[in-house]
């Protein structure tokens, strides 16, 4: 293949990393909007065009051009790294970003129109975007490998490759200074071709990851949400009667609460303030059990425990605790000094028996605690 023809080869490479940007949009615009996509796509994108430029115009001719094409290099890793520190939940500094993006700016327009080096050019760019891309690193090592999905890790990795390219390419370029001359021929220059396919390489590796992560998190927002009652977040009672077979082993504590007169809420104060009262109800309950319990909402102003392996007397303590908090709870929507209760039903889950009978002796449980006068724990030994 002859330059030219190797020329617009070549030109492949920045025309797929366009294509890919065009993906992660589209995929952006359709799927639940996850914020890095975005980044991720502007990555590809300036990747995109900071390739094409060095492949079709002839390095001779770079030097003055180069305070234009650079920045779509440093705007591809700033794209980059924004991308996986909103996907890992690392925070970062604009500041950091900003400082060192004006600085490579800075120091291309001297070393191409000042003292012109295409060596300290390629210096400050190594540096620079080592600088912006080793800004993740120390978040990066807080986070926990063993928590992270398959996509994460396979992001992180990603990661590693890209960093550890971008530190050794000037090296590699440095102990074969040939490769300056024409960068765009096609067999002439290794580094030339590794750069050009390692960034294909790495844009359709770093794409899969970020558009299966975006698969993985809408898979995750449909499932909380068939899981979830919308009003108060805890389970919903599909989710609460799922099966737990770990019970019959660990032993638990079932509980029924159902507000007192909460009718007379509503009817008195309006179905807002209700809500109201059916969420702080909510985080109540979620703030004294453990993580691996289950709570949820089993219908209109009823709610269920299922604690796990505690006996009834411990448990019997913990619900007098909730009860009496639910009793104290201050209302700013409400008349100073109005108190909200609950009554409760509690039981032992018996061996073999399934969630909805527990429920259910629960709930003659609750019922006696209603006739007994309300805002009291009834339960059965
Ligand atoms: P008791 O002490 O016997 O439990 O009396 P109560 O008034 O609490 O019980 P009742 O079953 O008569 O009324 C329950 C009320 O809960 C009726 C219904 O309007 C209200 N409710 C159910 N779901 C919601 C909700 O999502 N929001 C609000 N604000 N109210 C709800
Ligand atoms: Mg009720
Ligand atoms: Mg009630």
């Amino acid at each position: 293949m002859d330059a030219v023809a190797s020329l617009y080869f070549s030109l492949i490479v920045p025309v797929c990393l366009w294509l890919l940007a065009l993906v992660c949009a589209g995929v952006w615009w359709g799927m639940g909007r996850p914020a890095y996509l975005p980044w991720y796509a502007c990555a590809s994108f300036f990747g995109g065009i900071g390739l094409a430029a060095q492949t079709v115009i002839p390095a001779a001719d770079y030097a003055p051009m180069a305070p234009f094409l650079s920045p779509s290099y440093t705007l591809a890793i700033i794209g980059l790294t924004w991308a996986l520190a909103l996907r890992l939940k690392i925070v970062m500094s604009w500041r950091w970003t900003l400082v060192v993006g004006l600085l490579i700016e800075l120091l291309i327009v001297y070393f191409s129109w000042g003292r012109e080096s295409l060596s300290a050019r390629l210096v400050v760019m190594a540096l620079g975007l080592s600088a912006l891309l080793l800004q993740l690193l120390p978040g990066l090592l807080r986070l926990r490998w063993r928590a992270l999905s398959f996509v994460d890790r396979g992001l992180v990795c990603g990661y590693g490759v890209y960093t550890l390219f971008v530190i050794v390419r000037p090296v590699l370029l440095f102990s074969d200074p040939e490769s300056f001359g024409q960068p765009f021929a096609l067999g002439v220059s290794l580094i030339w071709l590794i750069t050009l396919y390692g960034s294909i390489i790495m844009g359709i590796g770093f794409t899969g990851f970020f558009l299966a992560a975006a698969g993985l998190d809408s898979v995750q927002q449909l499932r909380n949400e068939r899981d979830q009652d919308p009003l108060t977040g805890l389970l919903n009672r599909r989710a609460l009667l799922a099966p737990w077979p770990e019970l019959a082993t660990s032993g638990a504590v079932i509980a029924l609460c159902d507000l007192d007169h909460f009718k007379r809420i509503n009817d008195t104060w309006g179905h807002p303030t209700g809500d109201a009262v059916l969420q702080t109800l909510a985080a109540l309950l979620t703030a004294n059990v453990r993580p691996s319990d289950r709570v949820g909402r089993y219908g209109g102003e009823e709610f269920v425990l299922v604690l796990h392996g505690v006996t009834l007397t411990a448990a019997i303590s913990r619900l007098e605790f909730v009860r009496t908090q639910m009793e104290h709870t201050t209302w700013p929507t409400l008349p100073p000094g109005t108190s909200v209760t609950l009554s409760l039903g509690a039981v032992e889950l018996r061996p073999q028996e399934t969630l909805e009978e527990a429920i259910a002796r629960a709930d003659v449980q609750l019922y006696a605690a209603k006739q007994g006068g309300r805002n009291r724990l009834c339960w059965q030994e």
